[in-house]
């Protein structure tokens, strides 16, 4: 992966993690901030945060129709947590800014106050057979799910993994922990 571009959005949330597990898989990275850093990305990644405010900076920033148009045309995206919420086309009880390219509709904190994070560990038979460390902060999960959308994991009987072509969502943040395989996993959905 020594000559791809990795863009990871980082106008707010936990894009450094992301960045230095992509790093660590031996990936170029490049911060986005604005609409003139995305010419030249391979492939996306949108961090955990607070959905609303990095949607609003998208919209504000300009960057949300040119994001959406180039993953509609293929390019490769993984959003985790709040990067999840902004990929689903429907947000339960809210019309904040969104891409919208996910066929799945999200709850927000959908886990509940009284356990507001927490650590699971996933079978996802994807990744193989050792359980994955879920880390789940104020997560989501979905609520529908569209046809073409294959569900990789479940906590709670909830999907909290999900793909659709080149879009890979997870609820939870691979980027927290030292398990690689998810970013890996993304990875070779790039190839
Ligand atoms: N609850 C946050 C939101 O709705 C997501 C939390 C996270 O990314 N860890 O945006």
């Amino acid at each position: 992966m020594a000559n791809v571009c990795a863009g990871v959005l980082a106008l707010q949330g936990a894009f450094r993690e992301h960045a230095a597990a992509l790093r660590r898989l031996g990936v170029k990275i490049r911060e986005l901030r604005a609409l003139r850093d995305i010419d030249g990305i391979d492939l996306l990644v949108i961090p955990g945060g607070e959905s609303t405010t990095i949607g609003k900076l998208l919209l504000e920033g300009q960057m949300l129709d040119p994001l959406r148009e180039r993953i509609e045309m293929g390019m490769p995206v993984y959003g985790s947590c709040a990067g999840l919420i902004l990929l689903c086309r429907e947000i339960e009880d809210s019309d904040q800014p969104r891409l919208g390219v996910l066929d799945a509709t999200v709850r927000r904190n959908a886990f509940g106050r009284q356990v507001d994070s927490f650590e699971a560990a996933l079978d996802i038979a994807e990744l193989g057979a050792k359980p994955f460390p879920a880390v789940f902060i104020r997560a989501p999960f979905l609520t529908k799910i569209g046809l073409g959308v294959q569900v990789l994991a479940k906590a709670n009987g909830q999907a909290v993994a999900v793909r659709q072509k080149n879009i890979l969502a997870t609820s939870f943040h691979p980027e927290l922990t030292a398990d690689s395989r998810m970013h890996r996993y993304f990875l070779d959905m790039c190839k």
